[in-house]
């Protein structure tokens, strides 16, 4: 029997998705691990997973991504507890990025550096959006890799495979450039300028008070005693403030992350990234409103920035460039 050309290239092209979406399964099973021991610094290679429950370890032929998880039916095969649906969620969501990434950049053309480099830097994207929903704050080994990855991918493009890489919406290396910076220094100027210098002028009840002790001081008519009085407490309040530490409104981690996928990114998928996590920021902020309308005891789980952004980033990787450029023809601008 004789193939037709087009026969053997839609065998190679599902070949291809094939391996994406379990090489992407497999990397979503290590994300699991990776979000779940960093924050606690444990080591990723030493342990084998263990039961939350009741410890067992787990068998090798039960750790298959994804499908362990449904074969299963979510539970322990030794003490029957459930096991978290977030493992099999990770898996599945590491597993389709993977699969789009290979799907939107040919691979017939473009090889497979730039889709692999892409589905790495997604991965370290999952694990900090995770991590910072977890415990509000973000690996900086991942934070420094995922940068890495950035910079690989943009170094390729520009000066290996500009030729053969023609997909990526037409990102230049000034495109790249203006994207690390155009939404991390904002952030920057927010998160350390902006933000410490409202919280000390008009909202830190702290400051307030140090201000009206360090008026009255200089005032000449205090005999000495209620001068030592408003020293020890200047003192006092200073050292309480020292203790608090820094006021940040953003945090570092938000800013390294935005500044690495504005450089992957470039200009206009950056700034559509940012805006898709702005919004879904707002509307859970709106929830939160009206959850706490409808039950006073309502309590909000700390809030971080980080996994909205996370979200918006993953989209823009897919389609962040139509995004702007539909947006931007809506307004009449070219
Ligand atoms: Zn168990």
């Amino acid at each position: 029997m004789n193939m037709s050309y087009k026969t053997i290239e839609l065998i190679g092209t599902i070949g291809v998705y094939i391996f994406a979406f379990v090489f992407g399964a497999t990397i979503g099973s290590f994300l699991n691990v990776c979000i779940y021991r960093l924050p606690k610094g444990e080591s990723l290679v030493k342990r084998n997973s263990h039961c939350m429950t009741c410890g067992a370890e787990i068998k090798r032929y039960d750790l298959i991504p994804i499908l362990s998880w449904i074969l299963l039916k979510g539970r322990c095969r030794n003490c029957g507890e459930p096991i978290s649906p977030r493992y099999m969620i990770v898996e599945s969501l590491t597993a389709l990025c993977f699969l789009g990434v290979f799907i939107k950049f040919d691979v017939t053309f473009g090889g497979f550096v730039y889709p692999i480099l892409l589905c790495l830097f997604i991965a370290s994207v999952i694990v900090v959006g995770f991590e910072d929903f977890d415990t509000q704050e973000m690996s900086l080994s991942v934070l420094a890799v995922m940068s890495l990855f950035a910079f690989a991918e943009v170094a390729y493009l520009n000066f290996f495979a500009n030729i053969y890489v023609t997909d990526f919406s037409g990102v230049t290396l000034s495109d790249s450039i203006w994207g690390m910076f155009i939404i991390s220094v904002p952030l920057l100027l927010i998160g350390f300028v902006i933000t410490p210098i409202f919280h000390t002028f008009l909202i830190s009840e702290d400051h307030a008070a140090l201000r009206k002790l360090r008026r009255r001081i200089k005032h000449d008519t205090l005999s000495e005693n209620e001068k030592s009085k408003i020293q020890s407490l200047i003192t006092e309040i200073s050292e309480r403030i020292k203790s608090n530490g820094p006021v940040f409104g953003m945090g570092m981690g938000d800013i390294v992350l935005m500044a690495a996928a504005g450089l992957l990114l470039g200009i206009k998928a950056i700034i559509v990234s940012f805006m898709i996590g702005a919004i879904l920021a707002a509307l859970y902020a709106v929830s939160v409103i009206i959850r706490r309308r409808r039950n006073p005891d309502f309590e909000m789980k700390s809030f971080a920035f980080g996994p909205y952004l996370c979200i918006g980033i993953v989209t823009a990787v897919f389609f962040g460039n139509a995004i702007a450029n539909l947006y931007l023809s809506g307004l009449g601008i070219n």
